[in-house]
């Protein structure tokens, strides 16, 4: 054969996806090519920018997918290429980040925690959850109300920008928060465990329809939580 048809063929082997234990919801987007680049990329909204509103607004969406979320996977990007990080997957470097550069942890998170943050939303949502996920908050918090509240609080109170969770941790439902980007996987958090569910609480979020009103984003949020995904996040980290 000759060596440019041997080449071509190599540039058409298909893609192929790393699996790992969180990787089910492909939340990494991490796609290791045939030639060994690892490059992470920015994952396609599943709705369109103005289906959240009004309690998300289209330009807030838009901005916050195409400049934030984009310029985290750019930075991230850049952050591994042609180090010893390049080609491992975003869980495996949280494990360890409290070792590895500033920018990787930033970005990194950044990346992690928007992708989930688009598939916890979804238009015609909200609601209460039912179901093994809505026993699971009553029994955890005594209610889904109760649970709402403390979520809000978490959310309300978390100083500067950072983000709310609803995570499995020890086989339990817990809140918590974190600062900046950093996100329960990380070996920094304060409170480890799997996310279910996510809200980000940066003023990018939400400033340009809500202004300083962080509370008031937080209740319209709930209009828009796809519980539906939340379940099968849940089903996947409780034993
Ligand atoms: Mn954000």
């Amino acid at each position: 054969m000759k060596r440019r048809n041997f080449i071509s063929m190599l540039g058409a082997v298909p893609v192929f996806y790393t699996i790992n234990k969180y990787d089910k919801f492909n939340l990494t987007n991490k796609k290791v090519r045939s030639n060994n680049m690892s490059k992470f990329e920015l994952p396609a909204l599943p709705y369109a920018y103005d289906a959240l509103e009004p309690y998300v607004d289209k330009m807030t969406m838009e901005i916050h997918h195409t400049k934030h979320h984009q310029a985290y996977v750019n930075n991230l990007n850049n952050a591994v290429t042609g180090t010893q990080m390049e080609g491992k997957g975003l869980e495996e470097l949280f494990n360890e980040i409290s070792k590895l550069p500033a920018a990787v942890r930033n970005n990194g998170g950044g990346v992690w925690n928007h992708n989930l943050f688009w598939k916890v939303m979804a238009p015609n949502a909200g609601g209460n959850p039912s179901g093994k996920l809505g026993d699971a908050i009553n029994s955890a918090f005594g209610s889904f109300e109760d649970f709402k509240k403390q979520f809000n609080n978490a959310a309300a109170t978390r100083f500067g920008s950072g983000w709310a969770w609803l995570v499995v941790s020890n086989n339990k439902l817990v809140v918590t928060s974190s600062p900046n980007q950093d996100n329960p996987l990380m070996d920094v958090a304060d409170v480890k465990g799997i996310p279910v569910l996510g809200l980000d609480v940066w003023e990018h979020a939400y400033y340009l329809k809500y202004q300083n009103r962080r509370p008031e984003y937080i209740d319209n949020w709930w209009n828009v939580v796809n519980w539906e995904h939340v379940s099968k996040l849940f089903d996947g980290a409780i034993k």
